[in-house]
């Protein structure tokens, strides 16, 4: 199959490309920086585009007709940069996406979209508990894809833009295949985490995820700050086996999953954003830690609005159903929160600096912060 992957140079792009490139498929990238696909490149089957999809005429239109099969990663998908530049954040999660739904559309090449579990938004526990009769009941925080209503905050908590960015790009690709039968496939990845999830540090637009914070703060010394207490809860899905569903989406046997929504991701994952500083300290010291590396951090509280500034709202818990992607692609994930978080632990401790070929940290952040410039 040829594959056209769109932001395919990402945290989940990378790993999808080596898989896609071991099953023997044909692969090109469009990406504006290529690092975590460093040891791919030079593989006869893979052809790496450095290239912003924002310029304009850029070619867009050949690489979708050459292609099998379309695969949108581009986005931005870090919730600070939500909080920071929502009007970028709409630009290219919208704006620059649609570009990439219609020429698909007016070319019909198949399109694999990825939005997002936060289109769920938060649960209905979280602003109604009086009214419940078991708030914590997983029931109230247990998202299925074609029934579940979506719950977002309001306009002032600008967070919300980038779900509503993706709930909308989604409403218009079923208004697609009604219309005139487009073929599409929408993911919802539920928390994939593992080894390139983000850079650990980064100062410029300096917001990656939680586990790069936490894990920054473990090699390099610092806090672990829990915003507003931690209490939130994620489940958290490894990489190897959300690429094992995205690779069955890909591949699509008897088009099953035309004109569907997938959600991917682990439900019994499931950890409060406390226990998992917990989790990641008790691995790193019982596993990685050795004398004279910086103390173990303290793990401490502090407000959103500290942490990320104001229009900060937080989804309070989402768990997937993912009856569909066990009927339709007989997909069950594997591995165990323990298991997952040592896996990715490790790459940070022992391969995130080989890899790059660094002699620290703070030097591969210099190099992220030029790459950046530069494109
Ligand atoms: N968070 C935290 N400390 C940090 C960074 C994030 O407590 O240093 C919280 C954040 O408020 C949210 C959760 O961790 O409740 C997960 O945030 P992340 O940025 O990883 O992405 P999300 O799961 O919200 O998309």
């Amino acid at each position: 199959m040829k594959v056209l992957s769109l932001g395919g140079a990402g945290f989940i792009g990378s790993h999808l490309t080596e898989r896609l490139l071991q099953k023997n498929h044909s692969v090109v990238v469009v990406d504006y920086y290529d690092d975590k696909l460093l040891e791919l490149l030079g593989h006869p089957g893979l052809t790496m585009l450095k290239q912003d999809i924002r310029e304009e005429n850029w070619g867009l239109e050949k690489l979708v007709e050459d292609s099998d099969v379309v695969i949108d990663l581009i986005a931005y998908a870090n919730p600070g940069l939500y909080v920071k530049m929502p009007l970028e954040v709409f630009d290219l999660n919208f704006t620059e996406n649609l570009k990439i739904a219609k020429t698909c559309r007016k070319l019909k090449k198949r399109l694999v979209q990825f939005s997002t579990c936060e289109v769920y938004g938060k649960t209905p526990a979280s602003f109604m508990n009086e009214n419940l009769m078991n708030p914590t009941d997983p029931a109230h925080a247990t998202f299925s894809e074609d029934n579940t209503n979506l719950i977002l905050g309001p306009i002032g908590k600008h967070r919300w833009i980038y779900a509503s960015a993706k709930q909308l790009l989604e409403r218009v690709l079923h208004a697609y295949g009604l219309e005139d039968g487009f073929k599409y496939c929408i993911i919802r990845p539920f928390n994939f985490i593992g080894p390139k999830i983000d850079y650990l540090l980064n100062e410029t637009d300096g917001i990656p995820r939680v586990f790069s914070y936490f894990m920054d703060a473990l090699i390099n010394g610092g806090q672990m700050k829990l915003v507003d207490g931690g209490h939130n809860l994620r489940c958290y899905t490894y990489i190897d086996d959300a690429i094992e569903a995205i690779y069955r989406i890909v591949q699509n046997p008897n088009g099953v999953c035309d004109q569907e929504i997938f959600n991917i991701g682990s439900p019994h994952n499931e950890t409060s954003i406390k226990n998992l500083a917990m989790l990641m300290r008790d691995i790193y010291a019982n596993d990685m830690w050795q004398e004279g590396m910086p103390d173990l951090p303290e793990i401490v509280a502090v407000s959103s609005e500290d942490f990320y500034g104001r229009g900060y709202e937080d989804s309070d818990r989402r768990i997937p159903d993912i009856t569909k992607a066990r009927n339709l692609l007989e997909w069950e994930p594997k591995w165990n929160m323990v298991s997952t978080l040592k896996a990715t632990m490790n790459y940070y401790v022992h391969d995130y600096r080989l890899h790059y070929g660094l002699n620290s940290l703070r030097d591969h952040f210099k190099h992220e912060t030029i790459v950046q410039k530069i494109s």
